[in-house]
């Protein structure tokens, strides 16, 4: 609940998330049950991918991503410096250390490879690539770049599910390739159901790979690293457990497998929607003098998560943020530098310009599915009023 006239997101929440939540009420079965087993299929089915393995959050995919891949002490996790703050801590939680790459431009603010590239010495096991926004990051040149360097790599998919990337789409916008889901290019990938993703659950994640050992030992690891899990043994497959890794609790319970299942069968409509916002959008900034709008010229398939711009200078920013607030239309900024956060003043960094430079421009406006195409001509024009 807020008073904001247009909130930055909302739910598109109703009857059916309610029958899903009383049906595993009614069940009085709450943990590593049928919901997880069924949405993790689900998913598995909807990225056409081999694995799926769901996490009490993204974080928690994240810290499962690297440890599952070995990654460790001693290691260097090459990552946006551009992100939320989620995939550097948990670089640092699996013992390995974060090192972060300057974006392509304040246009193109994912990771740039050739600042990837710089940063490439030894040490480097993993790259990071997160899709900002929703629109792919340049998975190609970084799958290149990996295999070249042998490094692993992990796409942080949190913005983008329901997102497709072409491989060829970034030289040549005609190509007709039938596109790979973001999450399913590189080894690994992580994405978020927190309440104000496009697929929103309250908490809770997903991991998803091809690569089944680093699946088996993620299911592991999500249970404690022991061998048999409460459901298995409730329907009589097993009667004790081996701990055979030193795991962690990081389960989805069924209350929001239940919820995930229902908010996934709505996201392409859903993403659809915010697609068509954005374009609106996009053809009101398109006579706003001065400002950038992020990957307006893209011709990859996004899911649309945040409809951010980029404000001629830090001071225009402010005063629009100021007056969209006396409007009561809510905004936010994705994301502060991490290198600029006082837990990561040791770590190695490329000359983050562009980082530096979006994060004192950049501002989110409000999109979500239930969104108007009034609301986005509303916000449009107040912000038009106070840019100048
Ligand atoms: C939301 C988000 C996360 C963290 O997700 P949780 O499910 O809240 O742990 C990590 N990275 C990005 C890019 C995100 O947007």
């Amino acid at each position: 609940m807020s008073d904001w006239l247009i909130p930055l997101s909302d739910l598109d929440y109703g009857p059916e998330e309610l029958a899903a939540v009383q049906r595993v009420v009614e069940s009085k079965w709450l943990s590593m049950g049928p919901e997880v087993a069924k949405f993790e299929a689900e998913f598995a089915e909807f990225l056409q991918a081999p694995f799926a393995v769901a996490t009490s959050s993204a974080t928690a995919a994240l810290h499962l991503s690297l440890v599952s891949a070995g990654i460790g002490p001693g290691d260097e996790v090459i990552q946006p410096a551009l992100n939320f703050v989620a995939a550097a801590n948990m670089t640092l939680a699996a013992g390995a250390v974060p090192v972060f790459a300057d974006i392509v431009s304040l246009a193109e603010p994912t990771i740039d490879p050739e600042s990837v590239a710089r940063l490439i010495g030894p040490r480097t096991k993993a790259v990071i690539g997160m899709h900002y926004g929703g629109h792919p990051c340049r998975l190609d040149q970084l799958r290149e770049l990996s295999a070249q360097h042998q490094l692993l790599l992990i796409e942080d998919a949190c913005h983008a599910v329901g997102a497709r990337y072409s491989h060829a789409s970034n030289q040549d916008p005609h190509n007709e390739a039938v596109g790979q889901m973001t999450g399913t290019v590189g080894d690994i990938s992580a994405f978020s159901f927190f309440s104000n993703k496009n697929l929103a659950t309250g908490e809770g994640g997903m991991l998803v790979t091809g690569n089944a050992e680093f699946a088996e030992l993620a299911r592991r690891l999500r249970s404690h690293g022991m061998t048999s899990l409460t459901w298995d043994r409730h329907r009589g497959h097993a009667s004790s457990y081996d701990v055979v890794n030193n795991g962690y609790n990081y389960r989805l319970d069924e209350l929001h497998a239940a919820l995930g299942r229902v908010q996934l069968a709505k996201l392409s409509a859903n993403n659809e929607r915010r697609c068509r916002l954005l374009a609106r959008y996009h053809e009101r900034f398109s006579t706003l003098t001065g400002w950038i709008v992020p990957f307006v010229e893209s011709s990859l398939e996004t899911s649309a998560h945040l409809m951010v711009a980029v404000a001629p200078t830090p001071e225009i920013r402010g005063q629009v943020v100021e007056g969209l607030r006396a409007a009561r239309i809510q905004t936010s900024m994705h994301y502060p530098s991490i290198a600029s956060f006082s837990a990561f003043q040791s770590c190695r960094a490329d000359a983050l310009r562009n980082s530096d430079d979006f994060a004192s421009r950049a501002i989110s406006l409000p999109i979500f599915p239930t969104m108007t195409s009034e609301q986005v001509d509303e916000v449009c024009e107040v912000l038009r009023a106070c840019a100048s």
